[in-house]
């Protein structure tokens, strides 16, 4: 199947290549939203963030078809979802799943998000798991904050 988009071919092929892995057919919208997912300088979207951009590319999509392909990802482990708090309620924000672990800083102010991963708190947690006698399945540790070189 090939499909015409308006972003970058390599980017593209990478989307179908992911998709294909996944065992999921390649069709318009979930090309789209993973090329954006892909492209995009900011690597943590919630759904509406997607469906803005996609429309500012002049791309014909729905909200509701931008939140069930993420659901079908999600499923999938393309990506992976979050919950971010921002102004007191929680927000879900995706990113393409790397298979690398990494943890998250928030800015309460500005919604800046930067990924961090620390060999003390993982093999902390290891250790904590053994005395506790319990299975570590996942964990996410989001700091909330801000960054003091914010305007
Ligand atoms: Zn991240």
């Amino acid at each position: 199947m090939y499909i015409v988009v308006s972003f970058k071919d390599n980017i593209v092929i990478m989307s179908n290549i992911e998709l294909k892995n996944a065992g999921l057919k390649i069709t318009l919208p979930r090309v789209k939203i993973l090329s954006k997912l892909e492209s995009s300088e900011n690597h943590h979207m919630s759904a509406e963030d997607i469906y803005k951009e996609l429309i500012n590319d002049g791309e014909v999509i729905s909200l509701a078809t931008v939140y069930r392909v993420l659901t079908q990802f999600e499923a999938a482990k393309i990506v992976i979802r979050h919950h971010f708090e921002s102004d007191g309620n929680s927000q879900a924000v995706f990113e393409l799943n790397h298979g690398d672990h990494h943890d998250h800083m928030v800015s309460l102010k500005t919604g800046k998000v930067v990924e961090f991963y620390d060999e003390i708190i993982e093999n902390r947690q290891k250790e904590l798991a053994k005395e506790y006698n319990f299975k570590i399945v996942d964990h996410s540790m989001i700091l909330y904050g801000e960054f003091l070189d914010e305007e």
